[in-house]
């Protein structure tokens, strides 16, 4: 018991109502429990040892909630996997975390012959998905079936949860070691931070699951005792059928998705009259990008979430309030938020001295919820947590009332000529203009200047824009050392499967064979 918790007071209180949803699934509370009662006796007899780790790598489903509850009812420990690795990657994180039982849904069963070759810990895969069960697997639901439910197991605060792999933003993702504790602390103050009805909410979880946003998600949907409705994948119009079909009240995007699905020729179709919440953060959003937000969902509040995975994840938010009209509202929507109450947040330079309001550093924080550490990773592990503050590798500053602003990511910062140019401000002037769909701001060598602000961008279809617009266009916006000095247009950008743009990829091949100073 410990995460689990919630399930035994949903079985008694809510038992007959309905716990999640995802397609034609609908499980109540005395389902979804006698179900992880039973996962967690079928992973036992698979060989799940005491804080054995087991890997899932599957779409968003209801059997993802199973999942999470069924492993740490049976004692173990999650490790979900990042559907967006290749076979090698797979394998690389089975292994580095000792992984022996991975379940697997339709879509990624094909992928277990090759994850047998190679794996080497790798011992039993389960087969979770709705159709016959593949050569080779054992089956979820025939298991389940003949399954008998068992006790819950005991859990203290510090044991290991979950090793969930960081967004991989910024290069190859981190195993990071979460405890009962820490994730459980994180549900409860987000759902202090952000107070919210829980009588008629209906939430809605189309980030992935196996990041620890959608697992935050899904565990705050439990201990609130609230309804989650499952979406396998982004995709707009599964998003908008899902909120206008289960009347939601809540739903958590990231700012790329906000805009994807505000922006789609179907949008005026749905009745999103139920949505009161829109949380977002994950990855900074444009103040234009904000507006368009509201503007097209005048009805429904605003919240915004600052954190990462090392963090599990929330540390920071930025309540509805914030949003509203106001004298101070441009400079407000640029915030990331005020401490959640369990966490402490300070700005610090390169020597780990705090730094006074306005000054832009390195953003720490502190509290219960902070990771037990990088899996396997004791040098990096050290390096984060020194002096017992995550360093969290963003820039930022906070204001004289304690309100956070982030700048930009440390690796993302360009240092132009002796100026430091944060790229995030760079592209909020860019949205600016109507033409522009997306961009990314990065420093390319540069001989005269170290870096140079170089600007890509994908416009809307139909709509041209040349570099010399882009250029003229921020220097009305912004000072001139931080205007780009070269514009390159394209199709597309390289997104996470969070969502986020992955710069390093668009660096890279200007960084070929020279070494980038960062920070
Ligand atoms: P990786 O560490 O593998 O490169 P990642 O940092 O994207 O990936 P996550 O832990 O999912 O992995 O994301 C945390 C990061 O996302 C933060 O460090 C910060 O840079 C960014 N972020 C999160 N919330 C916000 C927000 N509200 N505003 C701006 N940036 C945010
Ligand atoms: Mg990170």
């Amino acid at each position: 018991m410990f995460l689990t918790q919630p399930l035994h007071k949903g079985r008694r209180e809510k038992a007959r109502e309905t716990a999640v949803v995802c397609g034609n699934h609908r499980l109540d509370f005395a389902t979804l429990t006698d179900r992880v009662a039973r996962l967690g006796a079928v992973l036992q007899q698979l060989g799940m040892a005491r804080g054995d780790r087991v890997g899932m790598m599957s779409l968003n489903s209801h059997r993802f909630v199973e999942f999470f509850f069924g492993t740490w009812w049976g004692g173990g420990v999650i490790n979900p996997v990042n559907i967006r690795w290749n076979p090698k990657e797979v394998a690389y994180s089975l292994d580095d975390c000792d992984t022996r039982i991975l379940l697997v849904d339709d879509l990624f069963a094909p992928m277990a012959g090759e994850l047998r070759k190679l794996s080497t810990s790798l011992r039993t895969v389960v087969y979770c998905g709705d159709g016959p069960v593949p050569e080779g697997m054992v089956g979820y639901e025939a298991l389940l079936a003949d399954a008998q439910p068992i006790e819950d197991a005991p859990h203290s605060a510090d044991e290991l949860a979950a090793i969930m792999y960081t967004g991989g933003t910024t290069g190859r993702p981190k195993g990071v070691m979460l405890t009962h504790g820490s994730l459980y602390i994180n549900a409860l103050s987000s759902v202090a931070a952000v107070p919210r009805e829980t009588r008629n909410a209906a939430v809605v979880i189309a980030v992935p699951m196996f990041h620890v946003a959608g697992c935050g998600l899904s565990l705050q949907s439990i201990l609130r005792l609230v309804p989650q409705h499952v979406v396998p994948m982004f995709d707009e119009v599964a998003i908008l059928q899902a909120i206008q079909a289960a009347r939601a009240t809540e739903m958590f995007l990231v700012p790329t998705m906000i805009k994807r699905v505000i922006e789609h020729p179907r949008f005026a179709e749905f009745d999103l009259s139920s949505l009161q919440m829109l949380l977002y953060g994950a990855a900074p959003i444009d103040v234009a990008l904000l507006e368009q937000a509201m503007a097209a969902l005048p009805a429904t509040s605003f919240s915004q979430a600052y954190g990462m995975t090392e963090l599990s994840p929330t540390v920071a938010v930025l309540m509805p309030h914030f949003h509203l009209p106001g004298p101070d509202r441009n400079r407000l929507l640029r915030a990331a938020g005020t401490p959640v109450p369990v966490a402490e947040i300070r700005i610090v330079d390169g020597e780990d001295n705090e730094l006074p309001p306005g000054q832009v550093g390195e953003i720490v924080a502190r509290g219960p919820m902070v990771m037990k550490g990088y899996w396997n990773k004791p040098a990096e592990t050290e390096a984060a947590l020194r002096g017992g503050w995550m360093h969290t590798g963003d820039g930022g500053y906070m204001d004289e009332h304690g309100l956070l602003f982030v700048v930009d990511r440390m690796k993302d910062m360009i240092v132009s000529g002796g100026e430091n140019v944060y790229s995030a401000e760079v592209e909020n002037a860019i949205a600016q203009m109507p033409q522009v769909l997306m961009s990314a701001v990065i420093g390319v060598p540069d001989d005269k200047w170290g870096e140079r602000v170089h600007a890509v961008i994908v416009l809307r279809e139909g709509m041209p824009l040349t570099a010399d617009d882009v250029i003229t266009h921020c220097r009305d916006q912004i000072a001139n050392y931080k205007c780009p000095r070269s514009v390159e247009f394209r199709d597309a950008l390289p997104l996470s499967a969070a969502g986020k743009l992955q710069k390093f990829q668009l660096r890279e091949p200007f960084w070929a064979g020279k070494e980038r100073r960062v920070g």
